[in-house]
């Protein structure tokens, strides 16, 4: 898996983009209607009582814009330090996700290892002892128990023992004898 931050970075810088713009559009809109205010003010010839609370309006409007940017600074600011948050946790679960991929590599490559090295095992195995002359029913030592009466050489001293007098191959009821190889 390829780690992949740079989605996060383009948000944050997203983020402070769409700020920064809302912050012009909204402070250019607000001083034109102070602006346009202000036009018909002059244009309806009032004395200078209607100037004088003209101007306080617009003073007061202007504070409050003032203390809503302020505000919205903060609530901006919050939001790109969570943003960065987020981001600095995606890299971490990026690397951690990375350092498992590489340990799953190894691990992966380990039992390959291994798993060939049990084949070459086993071929070693079968051509030191030929699975006909191992015991049919352990499969590991070799065969040294004959049934007499139908001559089945088949299993070894210890299976024999284990099971009823039948040849485990054809099932002839028989004694078996211990060969013994010299
Ligand atoms: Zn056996
Ligand atoms: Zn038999």
């Amino acid at each position: 898996m390829t780690p992949r931050s740079s989605d996060a970075s383009i948000s944050v810088t997203s983020a402070n983009n769409a700020a920064t713009w809302y912050r012009s559009k909204y402070i250019g809109n607000i001083m034109n209607n102070i602006y346009n205010k202000n036009n018909n003010d002059d244009d309806d010839d009032s004395g200078n009582d209607d100037t004088y609370r003209s101007i306080n309006e617009n003073n007061t409007i202007l504070h409050r814009i003032k203390q809503r940017f302020n505000n919205l600074d903060i609530d901006v600011k919050h939001l790109v330090a969570y943003a960065e948050s987020l981001l600095c946790t995606v890299r971490n679960h990026e690397q951690t996700i990375y350092r498992m991929n590489s340990d799953l590599n190894i691990m992966h490559d380990r039992v390959c290892h291994y798993q060939e090295r049990a084949k070459t095992a086993e071929q070693k195995i079968e051509e030191v002892i030929p699975p006909e002359t191992i015991c049919c029913i352990c499969m590991e030592n070799p065969r040294e128990m004959v049934y007499i009466n139908c001559g089945h050489l088949c299993a070894c001293l210890k299976c024999e023992r284990r099971i009823d007098d039948k040849c485990p191959i054809c099932r002839t009821a028989s004694r078996a004898i211990r060969v013994i190889y010299s």
